[in-house]
This record gives structure tokens, C-alpha cells and sequence, in this order.
């Protein structure tokens, strides 16, 4: 089995900060697309199992390393929040 362990990372990051990204749309594709959009951008983390995910999240512990996986998702959610393409926003149009 391979997991990209900063799949995992991003959505937990993505979970608990989406209430502060000023997101014009949270439905579950807008959310999907900004992790997309995320780990596109992101180098990926591959693990061979996912208990070795606490691992890799470990160095993000460090608050400098943090603060760049958190800008980069800021970008992504303003990017999508900017032109959501989901069903929600575009209804109507
Ligand atoms: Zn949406």
C-alpha cells in the first residue's frame, strides 16, 4: 500500500482552518478541490503504511514548516473561493 501522507496532513489541516479561510463556498466539492489544487502544489510524502503518517507529520510539528503548508492552502482556497465550479455556486447562472 502507498499513501501520500500529505494527502492526510492537508485534510486535517484544511478541517480545522476552513471556518478562518473566508471560503465563499464549503461544500464538499469546492473542499475536495482546494485540497486537489493543495497537494498539486505540494511535494508529496509517500508512506508505505499509515501508521508511518505521524511520522512525516512530526516535521510539520515545526512551526516554520507548518506556516508553509498553511500559506499554500490559504492560496488554494482563495483561488477556489474566488471561482468555485461546483454545482452549488454555478445553479442558476
Ligand atoms: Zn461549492
Amino acid at each position: 500500500m502507498v499513501i501520500n501522507a500529505m494527502e492526510r496532513i492537508m485534510k486535517d489541516l484544511l478541517d480545522e482552518y476552513k471556518n478562518r479561510l473566508q471560503l465563499s463556498c464549503t461544500c464538499d466539492e469546492c473542499l475536495d478541490d482546494i485540497l486537489a489544487l493543495t497537494l498539486n502544489k505540494t511535494h508529496p510524502r509517500y508512506v508505505t503504511d499509515s501508521d508511518k503518517i505521524m511520522y512525516v507529520k512530526a516535521e510539520f510539528v515545526d512551526k516554520q514548516n507548518m506556516t508553509s503548508l498553511f500559506v499554500k492552502l490559504a492560496e488554494c482556497a482563495k483561488i477556489v473561493s474566488d471561482k468555485p465550479t461546483c454545482k452549488m455556486t454555478t445553479k442558476g447562472e
